[in-house]
């Protein structure tokens, strides 16, 4: 377990940000990742002041605050809404009720985990996410970028415009890390993918069609641990993208 000299509840974004350009400080979000560390910080920043609990439509939008809980995105009616059971799919299976009731989306997003079940969800739909410093970005070079001191406020879906998204995960129990994630959006002109559990961080595929995303996904790089081994990590890649892709195609269950 952690420890901390000092606890701030920021006044502002601008002021969150400041507090964590020192490398001593950290920003706590639901705290459930920090609190498996046993490091000792000066000030942890809180950003519960700051509104940032909201799951809000804007437009064509969808804008998540940073403090919303994962049983938010879960459960969200607003979410539902467009998106069907997507946001229940890959949040369900993250350890427990009263464990998503404190995790939040953007202490899951900043943190960029390789098997992040929300990151693999969120890439294939085109979302921006808003940092203090950095602005507006795509999640997509967010996702690649090294780690800096910026603060994540927001992250901004867009409304599905061609059909909800499908999400697949491969757990070896129920509630423990997915061996395997996979997430298949349509686009304009094809297919969006996100493979996440794979090795380094959740990525993004573009193809024309379900052979493409597969193909690609084959040349990927797989990890051996001891939840699989990367043989059968990559021979998983495919079935997932298969199986979503024909519920993309046409409601078919493989
Ligand atoms: C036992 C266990 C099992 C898990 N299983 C899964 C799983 O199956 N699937 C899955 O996807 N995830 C899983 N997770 C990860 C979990 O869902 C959350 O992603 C994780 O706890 C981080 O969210 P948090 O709100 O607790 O962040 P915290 O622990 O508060 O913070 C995590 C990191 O992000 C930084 N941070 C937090 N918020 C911000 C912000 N707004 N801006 C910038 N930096 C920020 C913190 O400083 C810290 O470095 C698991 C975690 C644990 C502890």
């Amino acid at each position: 377990m952690y420890t901390a000299r000092n606890y701030v509840v920021a006044a502002s974004p601008e002021e969150a940000w400041e507090l964590n350009q020192k490398k001593a400080n950290a920003i706590l979000g639901g705290g459930c990742w920090l609190r498996l560390g046993r490091r000792r910080y000066d000030t942890l920043i809180d950003l519960s002041g700051l509104s940032l609990d909201e799951i809000r439509l804007e437009g064509d939008t969808i804008s998540l605050g940073a403090m919303v809980t994962l049983r938010q995105v879960e459960t969200s009616p607003l979410l539902r809404e467009s998106f069907g059971d997507y946001f229940s799919r890959c949040t369900r299976h993250i350890v427990g009720v009263q464990f998503r009731n404190c995790a939040t989306v953007g202490g899951s997003v900043a943190a960029r985990f390789g098997f992040s079940d929300p990151v693999t969800a969120l890439l294939p739909l085109g979302c921006q996410v808003e940092l203090v410093k950095a602005g507006r970005i795509p999640l997509e070079q967010y996702a690649a970028m090294p780690y800096d001191r910026d603060v994540l406020t927001h992250i901004h879906i867009p409304l599905p415009k061609y059909g909800r998204p499908v999400y697949e995960s491969v757990r070896n129990t129920q509630t423990d890390l997915p061996v395997l994630t996979c997430a298949v959006a349509r686009e304009e002109n094809g297919l969006a993918a996100a493979l996440g559990g794979r090795s380094g961080r959740p990525s993004l595929l573009r193809g024309a069609d379900r052979d493409g995303l597969v193909e690609q996904a084959m040349k990927l790089s797989y990890v051996d641990n001891l939840r699989a081994g990367a043989d059968y990590r990559r021979h998983l890649a495919k079935v997932l993208l298969n199986r979503a892709c024909a519920q993309l195609e046409g409601g078919e269950q493989l």
